[in-house]
This record gives C-alpha cells, sequence and structure tokens, in this order.
C-alpha cells in the first residue's frame, strides 16, 4: 500500500473503470481509444490544459506502435504523466517548511468550508510529534463558531491557542489583525518553533477581504519582519475545476507560497492535483485525506503518480 492510496482511491477506481470500459477488447490504439483516455483524464478533473498535452504525448508515441495490450497503454500514460511533472527530477522533501525559522509563521488562507481549520489541526499535531513548541492563532473572527472549532483542535493537537474572546472589543468585533498581532507576539516571548494563524474563509474577487489579509500580513510584520514566512491556500479537491480557479484567482490577488489540497479521500476528482501541479507555479505541499487528525500527508509527486497507477487493487 502506497502512501496515497486511500487518498486517491476513488480517482483511481472513476479513471480505471471509465478507461478499461471504453476500451475493452480492443488491441488497436485508434483514435476512439484516445478519445476515450482523453475524456477519462478530463473526468478525474486534470483539466483541458493539462490532458490535451498527455493526449498530444500519448499520440505521437502510438502512432509508432498502435497494438499494445491495456496495461501497456496504461504503463505509457503513467509515464507521461510523470514526464509531465518531472517526477523524476528533484525529490521532495520530506519537509516542506522551513523549520529553521523560528518561529515559522502559516498564515492559511481559502474559502469556505474547504479544511482551513482542519488542516491547522493536523499541522499543529503533526510539528508537535515532531518535537516543536506549536502555536495556533484564532484570526477567523468573522464566524461566531470558528474559535471554538479551532480551540478543539488545539486541545486534540495539544498545542497553545491564541484567541479573542468574544464581544471583548464590542465596537470594533474581534479584529483578526490583532488576533494574528498577539498571536506572533506571544510565540516569540514563549519561544514557539511553529505559528498557524487560522483566517476567515473569503473569496478573492471580495477586495475588502483581501485587503484584510494584507492588514494581518503587515501587523505580523511588525513582530516579525519577514512573517509570514508561508501563506497556505486550502483547496478542496471534491470541487475539481472550481479548486484550481481558485488557485488561480487568490494568487494574482494576493501572494500565495503554497497549497494544501484536502478532501482526497472523498473524490474521484484528484486528477486535479496533476493538473494544478502542471499547471500552477505554486507547489503543492500537503494533501488531506480524511477527517482525522493524522489524515494530512506531505505531497510527494512522484508517490502520488506511483499510487494513481498502482493496480494491486483494482479490478479491471
Ligand atoms: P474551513 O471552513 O476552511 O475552516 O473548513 P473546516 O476545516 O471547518 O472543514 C470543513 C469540513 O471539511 C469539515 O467537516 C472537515 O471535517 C472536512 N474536511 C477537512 N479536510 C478534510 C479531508 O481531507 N477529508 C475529508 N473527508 N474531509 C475533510
Ligand atoms: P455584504 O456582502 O457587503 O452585504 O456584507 P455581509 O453582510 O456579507 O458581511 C458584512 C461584513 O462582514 C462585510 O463587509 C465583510 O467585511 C465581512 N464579511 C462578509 N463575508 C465574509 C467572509 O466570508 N469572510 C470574512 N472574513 N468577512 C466577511
Ligand atoms: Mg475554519
Amino acid at each position: 500500500m502506497g502512501l496515497f492510496d486511500r487518498g486517491v482511491k476513488k480517482t483511481k477506481e472513476g479513471f480505471f473503470q471509465r478507461l478499461s470500459r471504453s476500451i475493452i477488447g480492443k488491441s488497436k490504439v485508434d483514435d476512439s481509444v484516445l478519445d476515450a483516455i482523453e475524456e477519462a483524464l478530463v473526468a478525474s478533473d486534470m483539466g483541458v490544459d493539462t490532458t490535451l498535452k498527455i493526449v498530444d504525448s500519448l499520440e505521437e508515441r502510438v502512432s509508432k506502435d498502435r497494438y499494445m495490450s491495456f496495461d501497456e497503454l496504461v504503463d505509457m500514460l503513467r509515464d507521461e504523466i510523470g514526464t509531465l511533472l518531472d517526477i523524476d527530477g528533484e525529490e521532495s522533501p520530506k519537509e516542506p517548511f522551513d523549520l529553521t525559522k523560528k518561529p515559522l509563521v502559516v498564515m492559511v488562507v481559502g474559502v469556505n468550508g474547504v479544511g482551513k481549520t482542519t488542516t491547522i489541526g493536523k499541522l499543529a499535531a503533526r510539528y508537535k510529534a515532531m518535537g516543536k513548541k506549536v502555536m495556533i492563532g484564532a484570526a477567523d473572527t468573522f464566524r461566531a463558531a470558528a474559535a471554538e472549532q479551532l480551540t478543539v483542535w488545539a486541545d486534540r493537537a495539544g498545542c497553545d491557542i491564541v484567541r479573542h474572546e468574544e464581544g471583548s472589543d464590542p465596537a470594533m468585533g474581534a479584529d483578526p489583525a490583532s488576533v494574528a498581532f498577539d498571536t506572533v507576539k506571544s510565540a516569540v516571548a514563549k519561544g514557539a518553533d511553529v505559528v498557524l494563524i487560522d483566517t476567515a474563509g473569503r473569496l478573492h474577487n471580495r477586495i475588502d477581504l483581501m485587503n484584510e489579509l494584507t492588514k494581518i500580513r503587515n501587523v505580523m510584520r511588525k513582530v516579525i519582519p519577514d512573517a509570514p514566512h508561508e501563506v497556505l491556500l486550502v483547496l478542496d479537491a471534491s470541487t475539481g475545476q472550481n479548486a484550481y480557479q481558485q488557485a488561480k484567482e487568490f494568487s494574482r490577488a494576493t501572494d500565495i507560497t503554497s497549497l494544501a489540497i484536502t478532501k482526497l479521500d472523498g473524490t474521484a476528482k484528484g486528477g486535479v492535483v496533476i493538473g494544478i501541479v502542471d499547471q500552477l507555479k505554486v507547489p503543492v505541499k500537503f494533501i488531506g485525506i480524511g477527517e482525522g487528525i493524522d489524515d494530512l500527508k506531505v505531497f510527494d509527486k512522484k508517490e502520488f503518480v506511483g499510487s494513481l497507477f498502482s493496480r494491486e487493487d483494482i479490478d479491471k
């Protein structure tokens, strides 16, 4: 069992079922087979541009030898995707963030419901397990229950949380930037290693809310001039092409340094990860494969492609 097997199970099943349904019994790779591959790739949400790149180079290869087995075809497809993502290039690091920063400050952003708070809980547990002192900042002051939910995660992970009491400043409402400021100040005072800042869900096209992110960033810099060291955009894989769109538009509206792609466990749209890695300049650093505290993996493109194409548990 590879590391990502649970995360890519549905994507893989959907993909191979589609593929085998349309090409079973054929020994010749004709246009209808290539069309079927194209359809299967698009259905896995790899995105049209990435799909076309793959199908084009596949077409070139099979033009030389049109007779092949299903297995040979699948191997070829895996190679093409691997080449496209340069999986034989630089190894993915075991730890994607720069832990020489002390504290390392990570600001987590994204639209509502993608899994920001959950990912923070998982990250807190990950760094705690590595022996790091972790501090969480509850800068999602928009939803009343947000700080409660984050406190539950902080307790689970066994780390400190900075939150402002509801109604502590009735004239203003709790202010996300001041929570972020207090969090990094306290982190420095207490010698924390990792600071994780939760933020409210927002859409890239709300200028006021994007400006709020800038404000959060700026106040943290009063304490730590190069903070935040990471701005982690969280995307929900099950939204498919929407996730892709969000990644593009968020990085246009604000400086995103890395991506976490969640909910891969529940979706057949896992191809979106490949599309994003191929199309965007921003690296995917983590993937979420469940709701539990341990259901976060460091993203490794080589292992990801390997899991997607390992056929031991596939009934074709
Ligand atoms: P936020 O609004 O971005 O903070 O999202 P939350 O962290 O509150 O998560 C929204 C929902 O998505 C919750 O029900 C989470 O349990 C769920 N969730 C988050 N990450 C994952 C994941 O990787 N897999 C699954 N299946 N559910 C997830
Ligand atoms: P409207 O969209 O201007 O009508 O405002 P809303 O009634 O939706 O919300 C009032 C204020 O809350 C807005 O001016 C925003 O500053 C803020 N707000 C609204 N939606 C969100 C959101 O999803 N996230 C955050 N952080 N703030 C929001
Ligand atoms: Mg949240």
